[in-house]
């Protein structure tokens, strides 16, 4: 018997084979890829033929001509949900991304004197107008607006914090390293349950820069705790006359009735803050961002340190910022995805789901239920809400719901829900009316040949 190893096909006949049909980076790699892989099947005995080579190539080269960043379909219920791209922005923001993205635009020109401008400023205005603060300031992310803040009023000197607030959010994100990063030195206060105005007296000094609050986001605290407002914080500042700043996490910049767990921006002003600063992308509902607003001088000062040039935003998260910004001054919320989807009713979701339920039924082998659940808003905002929501939970005769769950995320469209037990459930607070198409198609494919 001829050994299969020779059978395998030289990289410049599969360039032949599909020379015209693929570009060649892609059947290069798909080749060399392949072929190694059943050569080193054969000596190792676990294939006995070059049987199916090229379909496997062709697969693989189907898969290298894929965009990388693909559209995914959020049934996680997890509105903001960093993994999955955090806030998906309004459609009528892409008019004006699109706008700017492809042509030349006045992104630091003023048209009017015909010299030089600000990028910043064709935000600014909304921001003040929303948040009734006296100057505004947008860098790359919040994690941005903390280090320039730290690092500008407060390089090598005192920042009093209390310890329930030295908080880790999303992994790489921890307050105490990113003081340490700003050069600031920290002060803790209190306990990690209770902190009191007067632990803060006591901190506060000649040699405080700064007293620094900061929102917990992804976590609440219940029983035994105690915690200074901003309010008593802001006279204790004004007292000592050292500014008062606060994260707020979400920039959150109307009221949406979903409860007291956040504060907009606008009321951390006018509870006294100094400066406040938030992200673009959680509930603001527009692109990645850190918004910081406050004090005029305060805010001079920020402008001035020569980190903001590595901090600053892009002419198309300018733009989209500019687009959600106006629906939020124009009131328009209901079209900002991340609120409407928060702010949904029940009944609205439980259409949804019986809508999805139907075309999924008969599906062989598949078997689907309307569940009521709960859910967080997730990606730090409103710790303390769970809010109700209806999902459509599937199980499969011969598949477990783990085996369902990966088939789902490898479809196409990629589908990510939850697992729950032995059932996969795909939460309808997440996923739009036009989605379901598409979740009906990512099934059907996951479970094909089933
Ligand atoms: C999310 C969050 C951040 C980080 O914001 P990014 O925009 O993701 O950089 C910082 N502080 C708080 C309190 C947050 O909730």
């Amino acid at each position: 018997m001829e050994d299969p190893l020779r059978k395998i096909p030289q990289i410049s006949k599969i360039l032949n084979r599909f020379a015209g049909l693929y570009p060649e980076p892609y059947v290069k790699r798909a080749a060399r890829e392949i072929t190694e892989r059943y050569r080193k099947e054969i000596r190792e005995g676990r294939r006995g033929s070059v049987e199916g080579i090229y379909e496997e190539i062709e697969k693989r080269i189907e898969e290298l001509r894929r965009m990388s960043l693909r559209r995914v379909v959020n049934a996680t219920g997890v509105v903001i949900n960093t993994n999955l791209g955090r806030a998906p922005l309004p459609h009528s923001a892409l008019a004006l991304v699109e706008e700017i993205a492809v042509h030349y635009s006045n992104l630091e020109y003023d048209l009017r004197s015909g010299s030089r401008g600000s990028r910043e400023a064709h935000v600014e205005s909304y921001l003040l107008e929303l948040t009734g603060a006296e100057s505004a300031l947008v860098v790359n992310n919040n994690a941005g607006a903390v280090l320039l803040v730290l690092n500008t009023l407060a390089k090598e000197r005192e920042v009093v914090i209390s310890r329930g607030e030295l908080v880790e959010i999303g992994g790489s994100f921890r307050i105490p390293d990113i003081m340490r990063t700003a050069g600031a030195l920290l002060r803790e206060v209190g306990t990690t349950n209770r902190t009191r105005l007067s632990d803060y007296e006591s901190a506060v000094g000649e040699s405080t820069a700064l007293i620094v609050k900061v929102h917990r986001s992804n976590f609440y605290m219940g029983g035994f705790t105690e915690e200074v407002s901003v309010e008593e914080l802001a006279q204790l500042a004004e007292r000592v006359g050292v500014p008062l700043y606060c994260d707020a996490g979400s920039g959150l910049l109307r009221d949406v009735g979903l409860g007291s767990g956040e504060r907009t921006l606008g009321e951390y002003v006018s509870a006294g803050a100094d400066l406040v600063s938030g992200s673009g992308d959680k509930l603001l509902g527009g692109p990645q961002a850190g918004i910081v607003v406050g004090r005029r001088d305060l805010v001079e000062r920020l402008r001035r340190n020569p980190l903001l040039r590595a901090l600053r935003v892009d002419k198309m998260t300018l733009a989209a910022l500019e687009a959600v910004l106006r629906l939020h001054v124009e009131n328009r919320l209901e079209e900002i995805p991340v609120i409407r989807m928060l702010t949904e009713s029940e009944e609205t979701l439980r259409r949804r789901a019986r809508r999805l339920s139907k075309l999924l039924k008969g599906i062989a082998g598949l078997e689907v239920r309307v569940v009521k659940e709960s859910a967080r808003p997730g990606g730090g905002a409103f710790p303390e809400l769970t809010l109700p929501t209806c999902c459509v939970a599937l199980s499969h005769r011969e598949i477990s719901s783990e085996e369902l769950s990966r088939r789902l995320r490898l479809s196409d469209p990629p589908v990510v829900g939850r697992l729950k037990r032995d059932t996969l459930l795909l939460d309808m607070r997440t996923v739009s009316d036009g989605e379901l198409e598409l979740v009906l198609r990512a099934v059907r494919k996951a479970l094909q040949g089933e």
